[in-house]
């Protein structure tokens, strides 16, 4: 019988109570699944393990992670605890690099129109690729002069990381409507006129998807305007950041926003959202949204049972949400974090 070892990271703020739940359905799922157990350890990592180790990822962590069969992260960073240049703790980022796990997968769906802003949400359903190991951030470790005036932050593209983000991209839209979209500036900025170079030279090697660009401005409008009209979209780093946010608050939030950080071997799994402090501890954090991403976790292991398992974690969620008062309140109900994961654990 097949035992997956989870490393499960909650980290720092509303982390810990998300987690709780996400691990509470798992935990719920593993008995129906035939010939599949799952061994999950929790590891320290985070602001708060800064504060109380000195290291926000420390190594016996990081080991832990590349041995894992997945790992299963809450959030990470806390405002006040930062870098003397001024920079936030940001483990769930070193993970990313140094896993190389290149491809930054944000399914946006909307489950029940009530939660979108949007007059014409229904049908919302794409997904991000963001480039997670290069790009805008690539500079996020520069080291900076005291009193300079002025300071250069370098976007790197190069032929490796994007050639293995594209594929990833063309091979998810293969499952899905067959339509890749390339968010870029290439009409300003060299790096991505060589990005898209690289988009075309993948997009052949699909002859069968249909490829199509968009700069990322124009992109922030229609994810307004008509949603609908993008299946998978895919893009460099910064701006996946932003547009995942964006694209979340037409679908309800960050608390309906999953993802998954996916390399080679290892694969990162946490809701798209931070720590919240702001609603830390209050038991209020929409935990959908790292249930959601416990689904892509075993969804993406190598089992035909986890498989079944992810779908039974999705169809527990769409049927949770067919009732919008059945929520907590970023959408608009008073139901606490856990009992929202009790009722999906409850309804599988
Ligand atoms: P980061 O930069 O680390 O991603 P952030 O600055 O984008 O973090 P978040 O922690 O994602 O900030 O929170 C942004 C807003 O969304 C906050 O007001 C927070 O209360 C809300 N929010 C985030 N996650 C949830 C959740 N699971 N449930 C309810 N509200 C949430």
């Amino acid at each position: 019988m097949p035992t997956f070892s989870i490393a499960v990271l909650p980290g720092d703020g509303i982390g810990a109570d998300v987690t709780a739940e996400a691990v509470r359905v798992l935990n719920a799922v593993q008995p129906k699944l035939k010939d599949v157990s799952f061994s999950l350890t929790e590891y320290p990592c985070g602001a708060g393990e800064f504060l109380r180790g000195g290291d926000p990822l420390p190594a016996a962590t990081m080991d832990a992670c590349r041995k894992a069969d997945a790992i299963l992260l809450g959030a990470m960073g806390l405002p006040d605890v930062r870098w003397p240049d001024g920079r936030e703790m940001a483990p769930q980022l070193d993970l990313r690099e140094v896993m190389e796990l290149y491809a930054g997968v944000r399914p946006i769906r909307l489950y029940h129109p009530a939660h979108s802003p949007l007059k014409n949400g229904g049908g919302i359903d794409l997904v991000i690729y963001r480039e997670n190991t290069e790009g805008l951030f690539y500079s996020r470790k520069n080291p900076r002069q005291a009193g300079a005036a002025e300071v250069l932050d370098q976007l790197r593209v190069s032929r490796r990381g994007s050639e293995r983000l594209f594929r990833a991209a063309f091979r998810h839209a293969e499952r899905r409507r067959g339509l890749v979209t390339l968010i870029d500036k290439a009409n300003v900025l060299p790096s991505m006129a060589y990005f898209r170079e690289i988009f075309d030279e993948i997009a052949a090697e699909f002859p069968h998807v249909k490829a199509e660009y968009c700069y990322v401005d124009a992109c922030a409008l229609y994810l307004v305007q008509r949603p609908q009209r993008f299946d998978v979209l895919v893009t460099e780093n910064m701006f996946g950041d932003i547009l995942s946010d964006l694209a979340a608050g037409i679908v309800g939030g960050m608390g309906m926003a999953p993802s998954g950080d996916i390399g080679d071997r290892n694969a990162v799994f946490q809701p798209s959202h931070g720590s919240a402090p702001d609603i830390a501890g209050k038991g209020i954090a929409n935990p959908l949204a790292t249930i959601l991403s416990l689904a892509m976790m075993i969804e993406w292991l190598p089992s035909e049972e986890t498989k079944r398992g992810a779908k039974m974690i999705n169809q527990a969620v769409e049927r949770c949400c067919e009732d919008p008062s059945r929520a907590t309140p970023d959408l608009g109900g008073k139901w606490t974090t856990a009992q929202i994961g009790e009722w999906v654990a409850a309804n599988l």
